[in-house]
């Protein structure tokens, strides 16, 4: 059983000095599976919970503890570690210092390299925020491994090349060549195996209040001019003054207007709405079933809509109860945001159009017809009227 795991009481313990550096190594009994827990004024961001659902798959898999590194300063980042191990997380280094209060590239790649270099988790996962994408690369470089950006799924499976095999390696799967195949991508001959993935992919594990897990203290100090980021005499991670090259002065955060990841009902245009003002349906469409406006990159590029709207690899993933796609071809890019919808209906007016192959329900017709004929049925009838209403009319 993972050290801490099946505990009811929560221990805190200084960071780990007894605790000697695993050997380096994949597979079933080496590292853990770590999660890079991003925090806002000690709010997870939703995808480091996603994420730490998935660690703890791979981990179970592997044999191994699921460890939550949790970067801040103050009560309240500290108080968020409960939280994570009721996210699945057996482990939680919290690493608070005044120098960590606001997300910063250098300080923040320092502590994580650092404490990596010290546990040796065999993978390491981030969310693909803007965080994940600037503090990934820079410990990738900093510890010489690997990264794959944007994952959609994370497995575990074997390498066989020229004869040799390598058991348990972190398949890294997401779309490549322009969305064109997609790629498993794995990093046998480095560790840790590194990897970020978007909002929404992976789903969200249920809290569960009755676990217990090991919170890690982990001591971060200032450094001298040219003192080494490397472990102190202290065991302190040291912050050189290198790393304070920049400062936040001040926090500004714009509003999200669009709520799109968590709508239960999105009604996405795509080439096929034709124009803005052909939007116009698309919003009345999702007004009426109480829902969200979505869209196709074609109609973001088109300038009919914001970008904030756009659905798919390079936009929001959403997984809502009904994702209703008008006028959208339903490309491999288009799918990866709404394939794992609950329901799906799709009004083409191109029977082969590729999006009927994930559609639960699918309407051939324009949709500058099927489209007020829906509204006015769901109006009437209700939304399993509307549905069959439009069929025999489009
Ligand atoms: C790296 C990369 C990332 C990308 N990321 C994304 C992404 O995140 N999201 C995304 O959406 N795309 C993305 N794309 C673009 C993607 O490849 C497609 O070009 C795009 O999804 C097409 O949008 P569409 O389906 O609206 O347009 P089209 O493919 O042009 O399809 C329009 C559809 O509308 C139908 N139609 C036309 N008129 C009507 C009508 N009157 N009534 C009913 N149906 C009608 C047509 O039959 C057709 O099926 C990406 C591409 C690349 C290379």
């Amino acid at each position: 059983m993972p050290d801490g795991a099946g505990k009811r009481a929560s221990r805190h313990t200084p960071d780990a000095k007894t605790e000697a550096a695993a050997p380096l190594a994949h597979g079933p009994g080496a590292g853990d599976v770590w999660v890079f827990v991003e925090q806002h004024d000690g709010v997870a961001a939703e995808v480091s919970l996603e994420l730490l659902g998935r660690a703890r798959e791979l981990a179970d898999r592997l044999g191994v503890r699921v460890g939550a590194v949790l970067l801040g300063a103050g009560a309240a980042a500290k108080a968020l570690a409960p939280a994570l191990v009721a996210h699945g997380a057996d482990v939680v280094y919290v690493a608070l210092h005044e120098d960590l209060a606001d997300y910063l590239a250098m300080q923040y790649a320092t502590v994580v390299a650092g404490l990596i270099r010290r546990h040796r988790p065999q993978i390491v996962l981030y969310g693909a925020t803007t965080t994940g994408r600037d503090l990934a690369p820079r410990v990738a470089s900093t510890l010489r491994t690997g990264l794959t950006a944007d994952c959609t799924d994370l497995r575990i499976g074997d390498l066989e090349r020229k004869g040799v095999v390598t058991k348990d390696l972190l398949y890294q799967v997401r779309p490549a060549f322009g969305g064109n195949i997609i790629a498993t991508i794995v990093t046998p001959a480095h560790l840790p195996q590194m990897a970020t993935v978007r909002e929404g992919v992976m789903v969200m594990p249920e809290a569960d209040e009755r676990r217990s897990g090991t919170i890690v203290d982990v001591a971060v100090r200032r450094g001298a001019t040219g003192a080494s980021s490397r472990r102190a005499d202290d065991d302190a991670i040291v912050l050189p003054a290198s790393d304070f090259a920049v400062r936040v002065v001040r926090r500004l955060r714009e509003k999200k207007t669009v709520g799109l990841k968590g709508a239960s009902v999105v009604v996405a245009g795509g080439a096929g709405v034709g124009s803005r003002d052909g939007f116009a349906l698309v919003e009345q469409l999702a007004e009426t079933l109480g829902g969200v406006v979505g869209a196709s990159r074609a109609a973001v590029d088109a300038g009919w809509i914001d970008a904030e709207h756009q659905v798919g690899q390079t936009g929001v993933t959403v997984r809502p109860k009904l994702y209703v796609a008008c006028g959208i071809s339903g490309s491999v890019q288009h799918r990866a945001g709404m394939d794992q919808s609950a329901r799906i209906l799709a009004i083409n007016r191109d029977p082969d159009a590729p999006i009927f192959s994930v559609a639960h329900y699918g309407i051939v017709g324009d949709l500058h017809k099927v489209i007020p004929m829906l509204i006015k049925a769901y109006r009437t009838r209700g939304a399993v009227g509307a549905a069959s209403a439009a069929q025999g009319g489009a």
